[in-house]
């Protein structure tokens, strides 16, 4: 996975905040505990001098330290098993008194020997599904909630109706989304805006970013704007890590391609984007009102052939859903 610094950095936050939280309430905890039963209190004092009383004694007695040693840890053993008595008598065990880390694979460090531990990875996720939601309505955008009722049977392109065709279109999306990671495919989603092509960009979003892996869906004018200041502008850190996280991520979903303002510096953004992804062979989704043909002739035709050569091509056509929707 290609971890974003902006969202690790707020993903570690959150996780070292939790912890703390944690470390507090079992702290408050042990505390009311050893008012409850004073005697735990001590039994705990004496046991944790017990070192300094092994290096005292020892320097003490000169050549027995042995037994002095031996002595203590009997002295020991007898406080051990009388705050298990204790804790029994309450029907608790002495785990009421060891802190618990919640992750057992890292300890609550967040980090195995594999690299980063699954807790980590899942405050991760949380976070970049909130990045997400701030561009996508993530909340009521699923497979499940698609409605075919609004695509009609009587508008036909090619011999297919618009309701078979997204019939098609939502299979291939889902497959995109539930076989992501074992497969490299790219989609271009093109046609008339307002029939479900961002809803289904949030579909797949929602349901790759879950598995864990990093996504980034913006608007192609806004990726290119990110693209220019990080071309012109002075040491934009920030900048630097958005055209970073385009150019990287395990999944890129580009909407609106051919919105922007058409410049030379777009031309060769757009293709250094597509191409340096096919070669890193991470996925793309682009949506665009344009037809490939028409894409192919406001770029360049080196990114026509990218765009027909290695993106599936979903068509979308029918009336506009949200006018009908608008209307009801
Ligand atoms: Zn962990």
């Amino acid at each position: 996975m290609a971890y974003d610094g902006k969202l690790m950095s707020r993903a570690l936050r959150q996780f070292e905040e939790d912890k703390r939280q944690r470390e507090e309430d079992f702290r408050r905890r042990e505390n009311e505990l050893l008012r409850r039963i004073p005697r735990l209190a001590e039994i705990r004092d004496e046991l944790r001098s017990t070192m300094a009383q092994i290096m005292s004694k020892a320097l003490r007695k000169g050549a027995d330290v042995e037994r002095a040693i031996g002595a203590i840890r009997e002295e020991n053993l007898a406080l051990q098993q009388e705050r298990r008595e204790i804790l029994r008598s309450y029907g608790l065990t002495e785990e009421v008194l060891e802190y618990q880390s919640a992750c057992r694979l890292c300890g609550d460090t967040g980090y195995t020997g594999d690299g980063i531990c699954r807790c980590l990875k899942e405050y991760y996720i949380r976070e970049q599904i909130a990045e997400l939601s701030r561009m996508l309505d993530l909340g009521n955008q699923s497979f499940d909630t698609f409605d075919f009722r609004w695509y009609s049977y009587d508008i036909k392109s090619g011999g297919v109706t618009a309701r078979e065709n997204m019939e098609l279109i939502y299979e291939t999306c889902s497959n995109f989304a539930h076989k992501f990671g074992r497969h490299q495919d790219n989609l271009l989603l093109f046609g008339a805006p307002g029939l479900g092509k961002t809803f289904l960009s949030a579909c797949i979003a929602r349901e790759v970013s879950e598995k864990g892996f990093s996504v980034v869906y913006d608007t192609a004018g806004h990726i290119f704007s990110q693209f220019e200041r990080q071309k012109f502008g002075r040491e934009d850190e920030e900048a630097e890590s958005d055209v970073s996280r385009v150019l990287n991520c395990d999944l890129l979903i580009m909407d609106d391609l051919g919105t922007e303002l058409l410049t030379e510096f777009v031309r060769s953004a757009l293709y250094q984007i597509i191409n340096h992804r096919l070669q890193a062979k991470k996925c793309t989704i682009i949506s665009s009102n344009f037809d490939p043909e028409t894409l192919g002739s406001r770029y360049s035709p080196q990114i026509r052939s990218r765009l027909e050569g290695e993106y599936r091509q979903l068509p979308f056509f029918d009336e506009d859903i949200r006018r009908q929707k608008a209307e009801l």
